[in-house]
């Protein structure tokens, strides 16, 4: 029967497929003891042996549509499948405890994975944990008769259903089949949302229950303008979606002929629209879609989308790649901000309560300054290829500030010594994302090159409402008076001490924050690649001189985000007239 859930719109688009639901069985299981030890043998045998021919049938198609690197984590599955040591121990326990398959597979894989991760002198070996891990699930799944879920076996289209994405989940999504996705939590600037729309890919999240309300291979309609979920909808329904999705690509074919165009406003007023990356990959994007500079490189990417720390010449070599091919154009790179919801599998960090309130971003750089020295060097000889501006995440006090600094420059005066070449306009800046920093701006505008405003966590730290959870997600409010005033002291702040603004969070490409930015005089605007042209275009129906009294009346007439959006989509309204 069809039913539409209501979600957040995470990604634009609108797409029609069959459901793929990422969603783990329960593999509990009681322990017993048998009394047929060669029934049990022939069990367990068989499981390995479904778990083999299984694994084989993912790795050839992960080859094909995620590529041969990707793949490569399913050899090391079928060499464990395949070793005696692992496969003989558990057939030993069988035979000698006389207990269950499952049960001696739950014993003998944590022997295993707690041998592994014990080597902490050879982060290789530790990391094997988490293959036999993933491997026993797989055992214990054909076991127990379940079916786990094989993202890297998708090979048709289908529309991704699960309760959360985390970021590196998303990233092992192939974007030839992944056509959507609808999550049952998260909100617009949870990571996993971000990537989606770095792909292009429309996405809905938090609809609460798209889990228990599909079934894997129903058809589902995700529609990313508006926040709807379509389940088993019906045949006039797809027609009208299909068309909806159509119009979407019309119009954004549309604004491609905005691409080589300057952003200007109607009166002549020139301000940047740059994009926000992950990864090298994205550039194809921003030079699609006519970004001026890259305003946001999130370089945490890089270290999970590996299964160790990247090297200095691994870091320099990505680094260098995206200022080469920005051609001159400034690209702002930001140092790691690994914690809250990005996390390592290879870097056993403490446990925090809250851990976006915890040692996040330069909080965990400081603290591990061999890590953060390593990409401080990666960027300064990447800075020697280009127009380089290295931004620090989360700074909260002028101590960090300075630290973080000084950290840099001593491996500059290192670097330099050694005759190796570092950019000379390198320019340094913060990102104004902790509301005590928004604060002291004007402290902060006298010892740094540029600002650069990160709503997304602004937001979530002056509301007070986690950014992933969407039982909150009504309080993400960018237009709400409060953080407009954050936001118009750091621009003035910035103004009055010679430096230049930016803002790389999600509200730099909303609709109804531009105008407003715009009346503050932000100089930079920084977003997801696929927003620049519909930002280009609403810049061009602006004229400064008609805008001069929003931002007053946003920030200190206006009570609310509601009144806000009224203001603006009455201007938009005369404007379109
Ligand atoms: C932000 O917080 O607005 C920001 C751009 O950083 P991130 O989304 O990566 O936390
Ligand atoms: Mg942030």
């Amino acid at each position: 029967m069809t039913k539409t859930l209501k979600g957040i719109a995470a990604s634009d688009g609108v797409a029609v497929a069959s459901a793929y639901l990422l969603v783990e069985p329960d593999l509990s299981f009681s322990k017993t003891s048998i009394s047929d030890v060669d029934a049990e043998l022939a069990r367990y045998k068989k499981a390995i042996k479904e778990s083999t021919e299984e694994v084989k049938k993912i790795r050839d198609t992960a080859k094909k549509s995620l590529g041969k690197d990707e793949a490569q984590v399913f050899e090391a599955h079928l060499m464990i499948l395949s070793d005696p040591e692992f496969t003989g121990a558990i057939e030993k326990e069988i035979k000698d405890q006389k207990i269950n398959s499952e049960a001696a597979l739950d014993e003998t894989s944590q022997k295993f994975i707690k041998i592994f991760e014990g080597m902490t002198d050879n982060t290789y070996m530790q990391q094997r944990a988490a293959d036999v891990r993933d491997v026993s699930k797989r055992i214990m799944a054909h076991l127990l008769g379940k079916q786990l879920p094989n993202p890297a076996s998708i090979d048709h289209e289908v529309i991704v259903v699960a309760h959360d994405l985390t970021p590196s989940d998303t990233a092992q999504l192939s974007k030839k089949y992944v056509k959507g996705f609808v999550t049952d939590v998260g909100g617009r600037t949870a990571h996993s949302a971000i990537m989606a729309r770095s792909l292009e890919i429309p996405a809905v999240v938090g609809t609460e229950s798209i889990t228990k309300s599909v079934k894997n291979g129903q058809t589902l309609i995700v529609d990313g303008l508006n926040g709807d979920a379509v389940v088993d909808p019906s045949d006039s329904q797809v027609t009208d979606y299909k068309q909806k999705g159509s119009d979407f690509l019309k119009q954004k074919a549309e604004r491609k002929k905005l691409k080589n165009e300057p952003s200007v406003t109607a009166d002549g007023k020139k301000f940047t629209i740059a994009a926000n990356i992950g990864t090298p990959n994205d550039m194809k994007g921003v030079h699609d879609n006519g970004a001026e500079a890259i305003g946001l490189y999130r370089t945490e990417f890089l270290y999970m989308d590996s299964s160790d720390f990247p090297t200095e010449d691994q870091q320099f070599e990505a680094y260098k790649k995206v200022i080469e091919g920005m051609n001159g154009k400034q690209v702002i790179i930001r140092t790691m901000d690994i914690g809250g919801d990005k996390h390592l599998d290879y870097w056993d960090l403490p446990k925090e309560m809250n851990p976006f309130l915890g040692v996040r971003a330069i909080r965990l750089s400081l603290k591990n300054q061999k890590i953060f020295r390593t990409q401080l060097r990666a960027l300064l000889r990447a800075s020697a290829y280009g127009n380089l501006g290295i931004m620090f995440p989360m700074i909260g006090t002028l101590k960090e500030l300075r630290e973080a600094k000084s950290i840099l420059f001593d491996e500059k005066d290192k670097l330099v010594k050694k005759g190796v070449k570092v950019g000379k306009d390198l320019q340094i800046g913060m990102m104004i994302e902790v509301p005590a920093a928004a604060v002291l701006a004007d402290q902060f505008a006298k010892e740094v090159d540029f600002f650069s405003i990160g709503t997304n966590d602004l937001i979530q730290y002056t509301m007070a409402a986690d950014r992933g959870n969407d039982n909150v997600s009504y309080l993400y409010q960018p237009a709400n008076p409060s953080i407009l005033r954050l936001i118009k002291h750091t621009i003035d702040s910035a103004h009055k001490n010679g430096i230049w603004c930016g803002m790389c969070g999600e509200a730099a490409g909303d609709n109804t924050m531009f105008p407003i930015l715009l009346s503050m005089g932000l100089d930079e605007y920084s977003m997801s690649a696929t927003s620049v042209l519909r930002i280009r275009s609403l810049m061009k129906k602006f004229n400064t001189k008609d805008l001069k009294e929003l931002a007053n009346k946003a920030c200190y007439v206006s009570e609310t985000a509601e009144e806000n959006k009224e203001l603006v989509d009455n201007l938009m309204k005369k404007l379109n007239k």
